[in-house]
């Protein structure tokens, strides 16, 4: 079938709207007829080179639609079936999957390739049918997708896809930082150091929690201004000394430290940005890395002497650490009964043509947590 797909032919190459020949799915594959699409900032680190991928490729991993045709020995889900698609896949059958810990699940390993698991691309250009490398076996800045039925969950039919899609990425590694990399307590305190759409999701996820103190810091005023409408109790822009941040955070918790600190600046991670998140946890405190540094930094700027003698803890986590099947669902039903906010989330709704502009605006910093695009 035909349908237009926004293109990615190399780095820092604007993406191109054209029409895409999508193959019909395989066996154990589904087509999607995508509703929605939120531009996540990872998306913009593979455009920026921070994380490296095969071009010419089709962005987005962060999508949700409805069930259009499935492929031989699918049962997980049936034609009109509403469904998130996962950015990491799940086939329930590995160690991992059965350990409950599907974002190590033994598919991950084919990823990288940007194929699907037999090797082959469902994606071609229609004018002269070259092969299209899909990004994360999703690609979601397209007006279908054709992805492995272990990428997907079905959800309720009755809720806005255009919000629900957020649960594919970004909410759910930011709140899933909160509830299940560390189990906050009521009253306990925690740093975020990075308020964009992962940021507001883990303010989400410490204030479902009960966290007593709930310290957003950022560049940007307007993002913590919005922080505290997700539930932040105190702000501190970050200035160019990370020192003068930790005491506005020492300050704050009557020279204690917090119990935990989750980074979530992603590619714009500095040597500040791991300083402020290390130097504001307790002693015997946890720091949590969620966003994806770029792939060529080495070194994180953590002093070993205070690591060991104060007993921190630092963790790296990938997709929240969420059991994806059930934790989505999960999320849905927090949705629906307003105990989380996910449209608050959505500051921008745009075209698929729109989408050059969307990925500047996730570069200019400020301008949005999330921009979506309607299908
Ligand atoms: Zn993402
Ligand atoms: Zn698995």
């Amino acid at each position: 079938m035909r349908m237009k797909a926004a293109v990615c032919y190399g780095v820092r190459e604007p993406l191109v709207i054209e029409e895409i020949e999508l193959d019909p799915p395989k066996a154990n594959e589904v087509l999607v007829k995508m509703a929605a699409s939120g531009v996540c900032y990872s998306d913009v680190s593979m455009y920026e080179g921070h994380i490296p991928r095969d071009f010419p490729l089709i962005l987005g991993h962060e999508g949700a639609g409805v069930v259009e045709q499935v492929g031989e020995g699918v049962t997980n889900v049936k034609e009109g079936d509403h469904v998130v698609l996962t950015y990491l896949p799940s086939c329930g059958k590995c160690r991992w999957c059965h350990i409950g810990q599907p974002t190590m699940c033994d598919l991950g390993q084919y990823l990288r390739t940007g194929n699907m698991l037999d090797g082959t691309s469902r994606l071609h250009r229609a004018k002269d049918g070259l092969d299209i490398f899909n990004l994360l076996f999703v690609s979601t800045f397209a007006e279908y997708s054709v992805v492995p039925d272990a990428s997907l969950v079905p959800v309720a039919d009755y809720l806005p896809l255009e919000k629900l899609c957020l649960l594919g990425c970004g909410f759910t590694t930011g709140f899933g930082s909160a509830t299940n990399t560390i189990h906050i307590k009521p009253g306990e305190t925690v740093t975020i150091v990075g308020c964009g759409g992962l940021g507001t999701a883990a303010i989400q996820g410490a204030r479902i929690s009960g966290a007593g103190k709930i310290i957003a810091v950022d560049v940007h005023e307007e993002k913590l201004s919005r922080a505290k409408e997700f539930g932040a109790t105190h702000t501190i822009q970050s200035r160019s000394d990370p020192d003068a941040v930790v005491k506005e955070i020492m300050d704050i918790t009557w020279g204690l430290g917090t119990d935990y600190s989750i980074e979530l600046v992603g590619a714009d991670q500095t040597d500040d940005t791991y300083q402020v998140a290390f130097k504001a946890i307790r002693k015997g405190g946890t720091m949590v890395m969620v966003g994806a540094a770029d792939y060529r930094k080495r070194d994180i700027p953590v002093d070993p002497y205070t690591l060991t003698l104060w007993r921190k803890k630092l963790v790296g986590v990938l997709f929240g650490d969420a059991q994806f099947q059930t934790d989505i669902p999960k999320y849905v039903g927090l949705y629906e009964n307003k105990q989380i906010d996910l449209d608050n989330m959505v500051t921008k709704e745009i075209g698929l043509e729109d989408i050059n502009q969307a990925i500047q605006d996730v570069l200019d910093g400020d301008k949005v947590i999330r921009s979506v695009i309607r299908y």
